[in-house]
């Protein structure tokens, strides 16, 4: 009788470090998911003429970019400075890159 106490000790040991286990990863992947970056083919990107390296940004179809303007000079932009990646409030979810451009590009004060 008290062995099977043990050994139900045990499995229900086993079972809540599993469930720790489990959730910790869901946590992980679900923080991950997060802080991806915002793809140029995703809708918002696309509407704000996203593009991940501001220096591809065709000047021609976008007359407002100028030369040096990136995520990381944007008044929007959230990330530290030196950042790769920080948070733009029109990319909800996600994170631009520091080298990147949009549209909406607004210089920090
Ligand atoms: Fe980058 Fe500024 Fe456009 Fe956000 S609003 S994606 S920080 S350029």
């Amino acid at each position: 009788m008290k062995i099977s106490t043990i050994e139900f000790s045990s499995d229900r040991r086993q079972f809540m470090l599993n469930t720790v286990a489990g959730s910790l990863l869901i946590g992980a992947g679900v923080k991950a998911s997060a802080q991806d970056l915002v793809s140029e083919s995703d809708p918002q990107a696309l509407g704000l003429a996203y593009k991940a390296d501001a220096t591809k940004v065709d000047k021609s179809k976008q007359p407002k970019y100028a030369a040096g303007q990136a995520c990381s000079s944007c008044a929007l932009y959230q990330g530290a400075a030196g950042s790769a990646a920080g948070i733009c409030p029109l990319f909800a979810g996600k994170q631009v890159s520091a080298k990147a451009w949009c549209s909406a590009w607004a210089k920090k004060a």
